[in-house]
């Protein structure tokens, strides 16, 4: 079965009002990252760090899922078992709008780690102070659960086994909003059969040749673009095996 993976950036949640962190007025433009997002910053400060990650979940309580998001969602609803959601991001939009089994490769801010036994759990939008216990074994070092620079990200394992499949199934790759400076997203276009790139301009780190689309405007904008690329893609099962790639939209 063909299948699609969608993977998203920061980009995809700015018109939901979330900052990203490189763009014009970002979150780099506010804070030094290496200062709050980095494993030797929390080995430093502990307390600041967490009051860091604490108003970015505050932020979030009132954010709603915008038109990406929702594509997503319903392009999941509408091919079961076909699409697989996986997102960079740290915030809960893709829940909000509805998306089932979400892989987060860096975290998510609404849940909290045991660093002792490894357990984690559900917080919502409340706040970490430090003195918590870990419900299952009773230790007092709970964290947020967010992958910061210098940290292990277990859930990149998921990223290239979803990989593989799409090679093995010549799936199709959706790209959205992210600088390709975490992520070699170009590298990933080349294990899919057909993909598309939507950013707000071309990025330096990104040579968007090897996509098969590319689309530089809001995600918001693009969305209806790319469900009907997916849709397409997706129904050619239908009519039966498809060689090649499919025509460019760019
Ligand atoms: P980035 O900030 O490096 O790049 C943002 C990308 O999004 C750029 O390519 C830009 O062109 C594009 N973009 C901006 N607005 C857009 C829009 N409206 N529509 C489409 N594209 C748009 O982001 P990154 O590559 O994701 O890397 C930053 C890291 O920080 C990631 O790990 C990310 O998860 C994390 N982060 C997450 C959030 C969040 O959870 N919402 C916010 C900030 C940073």
């Amino acid at each position: 079965m063909r299948h699609i993976v969608f993977l998203s950036g920061a980009g995809i949640s700015a018109e939901s009002g979330i900052s990203t962190f490189r763009d014009a007025g970002g979150l780099w433009d506010t804070y030094n990252v290496m200062d709050v997002c980095s494993a030797e910053a929390f080995r430093r400060n502990r307390q600041f760090v967490l009051e860091f990650y604490n108003k970015r979940r505050r932020e979030l309580a009132d954010k709603t899922p915008n038109a990406a998001h929702r594509m997503v969602a319903d392009i999941q609803r509408e091919f079961p078992d076909r699409v697989l959601n996986i997102t960079q991001n740290i915030d809960d939009l893709f829940e909000k709008a509805g998306c089932e089994g979400t892989i987060h490769l860096h975290g998510e801010l609404t849940k909290a780690r045991c660093e002792v036994c490894g357990n984690i759990w559900d917080i919502g939008y409340a706040d970490l102070v430090g003195t918590e216990l870990c419900p299952r074994c009773g230790a007092s070092r709970v964290r947020h659960h967010v992958v910061m620079f210098n940290e292990q990200a277990p859930e990149y394992m998921r990223l290239y086994e979803s990989l593989d499949e799409l090679h093995a199934n010549r799936g199709m790759l959706v790209v959205i909003g992210t600088s390709g400076l975490v992520l070699p997203v170009e590298e990933f276009a080349r294990y899919a059969s057909y993909s598309v790139l939507n950013n707000l301009e071309p990025q330096a780190a990104i040579d968007d040749r090897v996509f098969s689309v590319r689309l530089y405007e809001k995600a918001g904008t693009a969305a209806p673009k790319i469900a009907e690329l997916a849709r397409r893609f997706l129904d050619s099962d239908q009519r039966g095996p498809r060689d090649g790639r499919a025509e460019t939209a760019s």
